[in-house]
């Protein structure tokens, strides 16, 4: 712990001054500087430099899927970079970590996802993935085959495709101009995906991109069939169909990837986060057998793709050792489990709080919305999950607002938290809404 104040007072200021934090309210960083400014982690708690603790209730960004301080990554990491740190794998260069790395997503990956590209995160995964698309149905002899639909709510990242396939609107409005061939169909209705593809002309759409869960959107879950039809319709018309598992793979919602709770299987999957459950960048894209055989059979020359850390030795030994402590400590399971407490917890708080609408989770990643009133649904005109944050917060839980046209808290606790961590969760929740809710009401 840094004792002097002037220790913590000199990074606020070089905070301020050096440091343009990633999505962040700038004016209010400047303002207030850093909320905290974190020091060390041990399973589900996070401490800062002042010596506070507190419950990482988001897994961070979703992503610390086996909690932190888990000292076995850290000696894989340490062991592999005193071996051989980075080495390319463009061309015929390949590496030991990679190649066991893939071979493992592709045992556990749902039924024939086994060719594995490596990126180093979400936004390059969903890029590759776009990319790749196009330049199928190029190699099919469909060179107008380009338009990549998602849906409304989606998040995808900030790369410049992944910009542009995100259907949360202000993302893409934050330049003026963003890539060509994309289009937004609304998220929970089939027909209305239908009818896009019919409007823009089935011969033009390359692929369709869907979350399983939808995370930053608000953790929405699908309409009941969803997935199954989405299936249909891109058999129907030819269509790739692409999953976003950045959020949903390995084990946050109970199963090892999302979809699987909906019986279908993509023909590409993206993932990162969870992968490494954050102890090192890396994501990737998985193709199915039939994609795969169609790149090695229909490409000429090089595939002109690839990024200098796709396949990057440390970060996928890091991945594989994750990966063995998920099945050894029975993540998914515990997810499963806790997942369950959890909504039933949000169910408690739903009975006894006006301002708690409707709950929801799957596994460990969940929903409350915030509502006026309860039985229209309507909304407060200033958000309030935001001031529920902060007041979580001073409680000794981090969690998330979502306030894109909705007022929703949002929550992805470690996978390995316990039935009283999760319970301790619903107390600070209690207290958080009690106290909130005697300010307004
Ligand atoms: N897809 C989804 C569903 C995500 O939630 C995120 C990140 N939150 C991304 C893609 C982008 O990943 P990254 O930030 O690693 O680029």
């Amino acid at each position: 712990m840094i004792k002097e104040k002037t220790g913590i007072q000199e990074l606020i200021d070089l905070d301020k001054k050096h440091f343009i934090h990633p999505t962040t309210a700038i004016e209010q960083q400047q303002a207030d500087g850093p909320s905290f400014i974190f020091k060390e982690g041990k399973g589900i708690y996070l401490t800062d430099v002042k010596g506070r603790t507190v419950i990482d209730g988001m897994s961070s960004l979703w992503n610390v899927n086996i909690g932190h301080g888990q000292e076995e990554l850290a000696d894989v990491a340490r062991e592999q970079m005193a071996k051989l740190a980075f080495t390319s794998n463009f061309a015929t260069f390949s590496n030991e970590p990679a190649i066991r790395l893939a071979a493992k997503i592709a045992s556990i990956a749902p039924g024939d996802l086994n060719a594995v590209f490596f990126t180093s995160g979400g936004s390059e995964s969903n890029d590759t993935a776009f990319k790749l698309a196009r330049h199928y149905w190029i190699l099919k002899g469909q060179p107008n085959r380009q338009k990549i639909i998602s849906r409304s709510k989606s998040y995808h990242g900030v790369a410049m495709g992944a910009t542009s396939a995100t259907g949360l609107k202000p993302f893409r409005d934050f330049t003026n101009s963003i890539a060509p061939d994309f289009c937004y169909v609304d998220g929970s209705s089939i027909e209305e995906l239908r009818k896009a593809i019919e409007k823009e002309g089935p011969e033009t759409v390359a692929a369709f991109i869907a979350e399983p869960i939808q995370g930053a959107g608000g953790v929405n879950l699908p309409p009941e069939g969803y997935f199954k039809e989405v299936r249909e319709i891109c058999d129907e018309y030819g269509i790739l169909m692409v999953t976003d598992e950045v959020i949903t793979g390995f084990g946050r919602t109970g199963v090892y990837f999302g979809i699987e709770h909906y019986g279908v299987v993509p023909d590409m999957m993206c993932f990162a986060k969870g992968v490494t459950s954050g102890y090192a960048q890396l994501g990737g894209v998985v193709l199915n057998d039939k994609l795969h055989k169609d790149f090695i059979s229909l490409s000429k020359g090089t595939l002109l793709h690839g990024y200098t850390y796709s396949g990057h030795p440390m970060a996928c030994a890091v991945a594989l050792k994750n990966i063995e402590i998920i099945e050894r400590e029975n993540l998914m399971e515990n997810s499963k489990q806790r997942g369950e407490e959890l909504l039933a917890g949000f169910k408690k708080l739903q009975g006894k709080h006006q301002i708690i609408g409707d709950v929801r989770a799957l596994g460990l990643i969940g929903g409350i919305s915030i509502v006026k009133d309860k039985m229209t649904g309507e909304g407060f005109k200033t958000q309030l999950a935001p001031r529920l944050v902060a007041e979580a917060a001073k409680n000794g839980l981090i969690c998330r607002s979502v306030t894109f046209d909705q007022d929703t808290l949002v929550f992805a606790p470690p996978l390995i938290i316990t039935k009283t961590e999760v319970e301790k969760i619903i107390d600070i929740l209690d207290k958080t809404f009690t106290a909130v809710e005697k300010e307004i009401l």
